[in-house]
């Protein structure tokens, strides 16, 4: 049976601080907790905060987890750039989290910047994600989020170094957790707590209209990144099939609205598949979608990290769609730097611990999604249900 002990980071400062009460401890002890928990990533374990009295340390531990991804193993690729957790939960469920370094260079700063997730697996299915093929697993818990956090800024503590950037771009649909992607936010926000400014803070989605409606609702909280892969409503029900419940044009309305209300720019994340989203027709449909928006498309080339039939559009075409893009007043970046490395490599390592499927299954797999791209790419809208679990 899985531990019942709520994680401490995701205890609300108020819910700690009606816990002391409860112990008869002043209110001030919320701060010193605070502190050995958020400090250079934090404690692991309540004995180690030497603040507290003996009591209180055992009393702490025995009320709350002081982490929820203890067993995590880390994979260092990329020359030492990028650092790969893979975290085993308290319930053997696996995450995962990517650190990646990028030194400084003439025009920047040194950053640090952590990819996390939100859920274990994602019910939206996109096929060429490694998350999408596992399927859904779980909602992650407040803490589970933060304590992916408060690893890296452990990881970087070591070397006197802080996270200076967190994107939700890991496992799972943030919007389809939002309560808890809200409330660690919260957390990160706080400069009690994590103390990362909203603007260092990025979360992705696949474009779960109400809960963009319901962010638009609070006001800036942090830079929205909407995955559209692609703007026609046929293929982009095959690539994100989402768009089976909300269709494009309600997503990039969403997020329209989202950029006048909040004046925040909105990011669009567009995976380059070679043969799929490439062609002409997209690039003028994807310019046509975005003209005179306050936004800025990502290009992405496909990491084959899912069983699809696809490849990674060659990078001329894809520069060639950026020259279409910038053409139309949008401004376009390719991230061709460590292709392999960049959040779109999450839930790798957990599929891999999870086992190829039959081959049989995955030529299956293969053969259908070759259907219904062609399908897509002759105007064809699919008679394929919303996926379960998304939407109402
Ligand atoms: N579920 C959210 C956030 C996690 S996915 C979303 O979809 O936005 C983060 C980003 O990685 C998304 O833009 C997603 O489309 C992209 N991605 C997933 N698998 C990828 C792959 N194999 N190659 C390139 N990008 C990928
Ligand atoms: Fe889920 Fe995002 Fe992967 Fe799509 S790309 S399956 S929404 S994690």
């Amino acid at each position: 049976m899985s531990d019942q002990r709520p994680g401490l980071s995701g205890v609300p400062p108020h819910e700690l601080t009606e816990w002391l009460a409860a112990q008869d401890e002043p209110a001030w002890r919320a701060r010193q907790i605070a502190d050995a928990l958020w400090t250079g990533g934090g404690v692991t374990d309540a004995a180690a905060i030497v603040t507290l009295p003996s009591a209180l340390r055992e009393s702490l531990g025995a009320f709350a987890r002081l982490d929820t991804v203890g067993d995590t193993e880390t994979q260092v690729t990329d020359g030492g750039l990028t650092e790969k957790a893979l975290h085993r939960l308290d319930d053997g469920v696996l995450i995962e989290s990517v650190l990646m370094h990028y030194p400084a260079t003439r025009g920047s700063r040194e950053r640090h910047t952590l990819c996390l997730s939100s859920q274990a697996g994602c019910a939206v299915g996109c096929p060429f994600c490694a998350t999408g093929e596992l399927g859904f697993g779980r909602d992650l818990e407040t803490a589970e989020i933060l304590d992916q956090a408060r690893h890296a800024a452990r990881r970087l503590a070591a070397e006197d170094k802080r996270l200076t950037n967190i994107v939700f771009m890991g496992m799972g649909e943030p919007l389809l957790n939002l309560d808890r992607v809200l409330a660690a936010v919260e957390a990160l926000n706080d400069p009690r707590r994590f103390g990362l400014g909203a603007r260092h803070i990025t979360v992705s989605t696949s474009g779960v209209v109400p809960g963009i409606r319901r962010l638009t609702a609070l006001g800036p909280q942090f830079t929205l990144a909407v995955s559209l892969h692609a703007a026609r409503d046929a293929l982009r029900d095959v690539l994100v099939p989402l768009n089976r419940r909300w269709p494009v044009a309600e997503v990039v309305g969403a997020a329209r609205d989202h950029a006048a209300a909040t004046g925040r720019r909105i990011s669009y994340e567009v995976t380059m598949i070679g043969g799929v989203n490439d062609t002409p027709e997209d690039a003028d449909a994807l310019a046509e979608l975005l003209r005179g928006d306050h936004a800025h498309v990502n290009l992405i080339p496909m990491n084959p990290v899912a069983h699809t039939p696809w490849t990674a559009s060659p990078m001329p075409v894809i520069e060639s769609i950026a020259a279409t893009l910038r053409a139309a007043g949008i401004e376009t970046t390719i991230r061709r730097n460590r292709g392999q490395e960049v959040g779109a490599a999450c839930g790798q390592l957990a599929a891999q611990r999870a086992g190829e499927p039959p081959a049989p299954a995955v030529a299956r797999r293969r053969e259908r999604l070759v259907m219904a791209s062609a399908a897509a790419l002759r105007g064809e809208r699919s008679d394929e249900p919303v996926p379960a679990g998304v939407g109402e």
